[in-house]
């Protein structure tokens, strides 16, 4: 069958189970196009073509049993920051090029549970710091809708696979943005979790009070499948939160009239495209033609996210990173003279330009005589913003607002000035501070590019955010289309 890549994550699991087709045919398909489409888009770090043939095969076997789990005989990719056993986990960085993890991330072992074979590894920003995917050490990734374009970061490698539909779905983590912005910016749907929902065992740490792993897929119900999957408790990550998980895909057709969606003030600012303004409008709309209740909600704090996310994230980045010091794992220098020069000289190579300016920033916000005044301070503020987050809350069931303030763009454009790049984010930033569950769906275009809906919700309301979504995607086609050169 030729037309495999444009099916659905939850369409090609119906499609194996009902033996339409193989996962050796399928796996097969998405092989071919990942390589088919490489040198334009960079998408991958690592392609694990044979291992996976193998499980395709493997997974063909128990759906002919009438065996098997919800993703059985699924390709996947994972954002190359999940360790997976055997494979190299390279976080986009020189400093674990020649890492190869001894165990599986949670994430990648629950998927592998239900099924689900991974293709390889995606490419990212290095450490996942960025919003460009052009940290890497492995090169820029591409825009599938315009290759002169960048694809948002981090998880800019997962979202790039996802768009151009080289696989159907992928993991993606989310400290400030990565899952969402990436999604916005590719045409695509991404929901990170609450935080605790998804364990953080084996994903290789940034800022541990902010990262949240999630999914990156076509639609909202595909993400509802691999969330289901990837969520719950794990006594491995002891900020886990033991809760049922519901069953999100059970919850997608719940009717949506008298939802009470919220529109935040502080997003609609004069920084946003007023193109894009309109599709994010337009949707709105569609959700008041379905019964929604439309109000518009104040934040107060909120626009001081990106400030406070800009303290807290380094300072957690300087110390998570302080174990990449040459000696355990990962890359060493030539030759050290002494301790202090491998140190010096292992870290100094090993590590690119942005991850050196966050280091930097997190040691200094952190040194004695700062830690009051910068990094206490914004933990005090983002206590407010959480408080902005409840009080709202009680009032409206869901957030919604744009995810970016402008499409995708040009490679390059921003890379000069941190500060313009990490404005990306202004708009995503807040949940990750609040630790709330946050979608991005597809809702537009402006000038070819893809426009993103940011859908936010209470904490465990992932199953609310998720609905909300899919309804939108039931109501339009925005979600099913694919860039001309993939399609
Ligand atoms: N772009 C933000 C940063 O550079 C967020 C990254 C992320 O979510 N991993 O830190």
């Amino acid at each position: 069958m030729s037309d495999l890549h444009r099916q659905s994550v939850t369409q090609l699991a119906a499609g194996l189970r009902a033996r339409r087709f193989s996962s050796v045919e399928l796996v097969g398909a998405c092989l071919a196009r990942i390589e088919a489409s490489q040198a334009a888009l960079n998408a991958f770090v690592t392609v694990t073509g044979e291992p996976a043939l193998a499980a395709a095969a493997q997974a063909d076997r128990l759906l002919a049993a009438g065996d098997g789990g919800p993703l059985t005989g699924v390709p996947i990719a994972h954002k190359d920051l999940f360790c997976t056993q055997g494979v190299r986990t390279s976080c986009g960085s020189r400093m674990l090029d020649n890492f190869v993890s001894p165990y599986d991330a949670t994430v990648v072992a629950k998927l592998k549970a239900a099924g689900a074979i991974s293709l390889g590894k995606t490419n990212m920003d290095e450490f996942a710091m960025g919003s460009s995917n052009e940290t890497s050490f492995y090169g820029p990734v591409r825009n599938p809708w315009n290759p002169a374009l960048v694809p948002g970061g981090s998880s800019g490698g997962s979202a790039a696979a996802v768009a151009a539909r080289l696989v159907p779905g992928a993991t993606g983590t989310d400290t400030g943005g990565s899952i969402r912005q990436p999604a916005a910016l590719c045409g695509i749907t991404g929901m990170k979790a609450t935080y605790g929902r998804v364990s953080r065992h084996g994903m290789v740490a940034f800022a541990s009070s902010l990262d949240q792993a999630g999914a990156l897929a076509p639609s909202a119900a595909d993400c509802a499948l691999l969330l289901r999957e990837m969520a719950g408790f794990d006594e491995r990550d002891s900020t886990s939160v033991d809760t049922p998980v519901p069953d999100y895909v059970a919850a997608l057709e719940q009717p949506l009239a008298g939802l009470k969606i919220g529109l935040l003030r502080e997003f609609f600012d004069k920084g946003l495209d007023p193109a894009y303004e309109r599709c994010v409008r337009e949707a709105l709309k569609v959700y008041e033609g379905l019964g929604a209740k439309l109000t518009e909600v104040s934040l107060p704090s909120l626009p001081l996210s990106v400030p406070v996310y800009y303290v807290v994230a380094p300072a957690e980045c300087s110390s998570n990173l302080a174990r990449f010091d040459g000696v355990r794992f990962g890359h060493r220098c030539e030759n050290p003279r002494d301790l202090n020069d491998l140190y010096r000289r292992s870290r100094g190579e090993g590590f690119g330009a942005e991850v050196k300016r966050r280091v930097m920033t997190g040691t200094y916000v952190l040194s004695a005589g700062y830690y009051d005044a910068y990094y206490l301070k914004a933990q005090r503020v983002r206590a407010l913003i959480n408080a902005d987050f409840i009080r709202a809350f009680k009032e409206v069931d869901v957030l919604m607002g744009p995810t970016t303030p402008t499409p995708a763009f040009a490679l390059g454009a921003k890379t000069a000035d941190p500060i313009t790049m990490y404005l990306n984010d202004i708009y995503t930033i807040g949940a990750n501070l609040a630790g709330l569950p946050a979608a991005s769906v597809p809702c537009g275009f402006v000038q070819d590019l893809p426009v993103g809906l940011q859908i936010v919700g209470p904490h465990f309301a992932e199953a609310r955010v998720l609905t909300a979504a899919h309804a939108l995607q039931r109501a339009t086609d925005w979600h099913t289309r694919v860039p001309r050169a993939y399609a």
